[in-house]
């Protein structure tokens, strides 16, 4: 298995002085490309800052991140920029959009970002939809639509420049439970394309879905188990149906 993200002695202090706060203690972990990882631990446990310091959307106070074995805090910042819009794709709890712009103009961001062929632009992004279903409401305002609606374009924001991993921090917690599971669908269906997930979520349900669950408590991990052999295997193409003859034959 190829080792994609791994930490070493990750720390992070919140504050200064007195004010100051650890909220992640000397982690080590190493991920998998093609695992579905659940980082799970109560509110504060420090979830939230792990996965944006794995996501490399803010840096350690100590230890070290390093994407495909190159240490990320020696990175140029351009680079960093270029492999968080290039390689990652981020889907949040509280969804994160420009509420004023059409749904295809929110999945066109992440394009924009990373200089993508220009010409290329619009039918990504029309793709990106349609793998979550709603290529329809490509030029409808994205405050127009609903919770599990606006996840979804998020989803396809996510995945519009074919990332290798996707973090998704309690991608379903402000969601009703039958539209959780359809994001929850979704996700896993990237997972089985080879797509690494790391979830945030203290949805015990989710976690159990991973192929590993890592439990935080207090800045520390209490334990890291694989519930099964990863990476998941990409779904056989279904089997053409057999088109069975049907001359009847005569008895006797
Ligand atoms: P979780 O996602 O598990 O709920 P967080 O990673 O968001 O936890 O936060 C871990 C701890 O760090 C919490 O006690 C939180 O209050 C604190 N914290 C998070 N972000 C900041 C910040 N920007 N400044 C100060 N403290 C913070
Ligand atoms: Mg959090």
């Amino acid at each position: 298995m190829k080792e994609i993200i791994e930490v070493k002695n990750l720390t992070k202090v919140y504050g200064k002085k007195a004010a100051a706060f650890t909220a992640l203690k000397s982690i080590n972990l190493k991920i998998y490309e093609g695992e579905s990882v659940a980082i799970v631990g109560k509110s504060g446990s420090g979830k939230s800052t792990l996965m944006h310091l794995l996501a490399l959307l803010d840096t350690p106070t100590q230890g070290q991140v390093l994407i495909d074995g190159e240490n990320a805090s020696k990175m140029k910042k351009r680079k960093v920029n270029k492999l968080r819009s290039s390689r990652f794709g981020f889907v949040f709890q509280q969804f994160f959009m420009n509420p004023n712009d059409t749904v295809i103009e929110n999945v066109l961001l992440p394009l924009k970002i990373a200089k993508a062929k220009r010409s290329t632009r619009k039918k990504r992004a029309m793709t990106a939809l349609k793998i979550v279903g709603l290529d329809e409401k490509a030029k409808n305002k994205a405050n127009d639509l609903s919770g599990g609606q606006k996840q979804r374009v998020c989803i396809a924001r996510a995945i519009v420049n074919s990332p290798k991993i996707i973090f998704a921090d309690e991608p379903t917690g402000n969601l009703d439970s039958a539209t959780g599971n359809k994001i929850t669908d979704l996700l896993f269906r990237l997972n089985q394309k080879g797509v690494t997930l790391i979830i945030v979520t203290h949805d015990e349900d989710l976690a159990k879905l991973c192929s590993r669950v890592i439990r935080i408590s207090d800045g520390k991990i209490i334990s890291d188990k694989r519930h099964r052999v990863t990476p998941v295997k990409p779904a056989r193409p279904a089997r053409k149906p057999v088109v069975r003859k049907t001359t009847t034959r005569k008895r006797g």
